[in-house]
């Protein structure tokens, strides 16, 4: 059965579309088939998948708006060897326009439904909100995966996202579970950083991610390139933390 995750974190900044596209790129170099959803007005998964937002036509904001099919606005084989639900700057208005509609947080879930059983993967790079577009990721996810930066308020911000979850799971999606907690940007060095993966441990257990993501001047580099760190340098660390994330995540 496809594996549907919302990379969700409602922080700004925290790698979220870095995971999103670099680890959509790992999986698929595994030869798994994947599907990258971008689901923020920013486009940064859609430019970082080498696809140029000023010029798509069709982009997931039609489809939310039931203006388009999921097929019309999925571009096939990016560099990254994925599928992509691009977006650009339309999606801001979405959330107003949904709000007349109905089911308007399931849209997504409903769209990728038709589509699902082509891929083993479908990733949701959600915008740093919990509002209506993160909802309607929240809803079509059979789980959320949570990247974060090992800083002072970062766990403060984790139990919102943790009561938005439940919300979600008593009134749209009961089986939406917490799929893990990435640590990304880590400094092994800072010793503030150590202290909140130490908590983050001892609150979570299990469900972080075993692998860090270490700060790596590819990863940021990378999407400048239109290209997943794998095509970038492949030998890079932030390279080999995202193919290392990949095999745990088969592995698991
Ligand atoms: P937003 O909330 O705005 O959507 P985000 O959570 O998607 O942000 P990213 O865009 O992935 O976060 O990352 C924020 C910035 O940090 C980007 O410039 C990115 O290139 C950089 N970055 C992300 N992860 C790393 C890393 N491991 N090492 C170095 N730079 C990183
Ligand atoms: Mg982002």
């Amino acid at each position: 059965m496809t594996k549907i995750l919302a990379i969700t974190n409602q922080k700004g900044g925290v790698g979220k579309t870095t995971t999103s596209v670099n680890l959509a790129a790992s999986l698929a170099a595994s030869g798994q088939r994947i599907l990258l959803v971008d689901l923020d007005p920013q486009a940064n998964a859609t430019m970082g998948s080498g696809v140029n937002k000023q010029t798509i036509q069709v982009t997931v904001y039609h489809v939310l708006l039931g203006d388009a099919s999921i097929q019309a606005s999925r571009v096939t084989g990016t560099q990254g060897k994925y599928d992509l639900i691009p977006a650009n700057r339309d999606l801001a208005g979405a959330e107003v326009e949904m709000v007349e509609l109905s089911q308007r947080e399931t849209r997504l879930k409903t769209a990728l439904e038709v589509i699902a059983h082509e891929y083993d993967y479908i990733l949701i790079d959600c915008p740093p909100a919990l509002n209506l577009l993160t909802l309607n990721g929240l809803c079509a996810a059979r789980a959320v995966m949570i990247p974060m930066q090992c800083e002072y308020y970062a766990l403060e911000g984790l139990s919102d996202l943790v009561n938005t979850i439940k919300r979600v799971r008593n009134n749209f999606n009961p089986t939406l579970r917490i799929e893990g907690l990435l640590r990304t940007m880590f400094d092994p060095r800072n010793i503030l950083a150590q202290q909140v993966s130490d908590q983050l441990q001892k609150h979570f257990g299990e469900k972080v991610y075993r692998t860090v993501i270490p700060r790596n001047v590819r990863l940021a580099e990378a999407p400048g390139f239109g290209l997943p760190v794998l095509y970038h340098d492949e030998q890079s660390k932030g390279a080999q933390a995202y193919l290392e994330l990949a095999k745990e995540i088969l592995h698991a």
